[in-house]
């Protein structure tokens, strides 16, 4: 049997988001709600490019499309009973919805966990919208699949964003101590706070 090309099941996700009424701006709606407090000057577009980015990760594909699924076959009363009668009241205590978006968030670590049961909780943004299973719709995967790209997406902003911060730091800290006199002038570089690193030949320098 063939296997199925990367880029068709990508493609395939983007439809079915698109199709379910998720749009990735509102996704990044929820990231910047939930990164905003940690990087005030945090951009709406580093949010929708995170999205972007998680959802290139197959497992979060997978579970995307498997979730999208069952909700479409339930509102179509393909199911099965007593999963059919289960699925579509979004039984309280079912939890397989939560199980497989969760367990797509994991490649992102802590920050993607912690964060998927906040949303998951407070229903943020569109996940609201979604949970509220307005005229005859099924979202009972979709709602915590929003969560999991959303939770995602916030943690590897997290991540990225300190890696650039450090990085800028060790660039300022090199130009900082080859110019007499300046290595410590933290109001030349506008940062408050000094950060000791190793330096590319093995000296320390107090870069800012
Ligand atoms: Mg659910």
């Amino acid at each position: 049997m063939e296997r199925v090309h990367s880029q068709v099941v990508q493609d395939a996700v983007m439809r079915k988001l698109e199709e379910r009424g998720v749009k990735l701006q509102a996704v990044a709606d929820i990231v910047y709600e939930m990164q905003r407090h940690y990087y005030p000057h945090l951009q709406m577009d580093t949010c929708l490019q995170s999205v972007i980015a998680v959802l290139e990760k197959r497992e979060l594909q997978h579970a995307i499309l498997v979730g999208i699924e069952l909700d479409v076959l339930c509102e179509k009363q393909l199911l099965s009973e007593p999963l059919q009668t289960i699925i579509a009241q979004d039984e309280g205590l079912f939890g397989c919805d939560e199980t497989l978006a969760l367990g797509s968030v994991f490649g992102y670590g802590s920050i993607a966990v912690t964060t998927f049961g906040h949303l998951d909780k407070q229903k943020v943004g569109i996940i609201r919208q979604l949970d509220t299973k307005a005229g005859g719709k099924v979202h009972t995967f979709l709602d915590d699949l929003v969560c999991s790209i959303a939770a995602s997406a916030s943690s590897r902003i997290a991540h990225k964003l300190r890696d650039q911060e450090e990085a800028e730091a060790a660039v300022r800290g090199l130009h900082l101590a080859d110019l007499p006199g300046e290595a410590n002038d933290t109001s030349a570089s506008g940062v408050d706070e000094v950060i000791p690193m190793q330096v590319a030949d093995g000296t320390e320098t107090a870069a800012s």
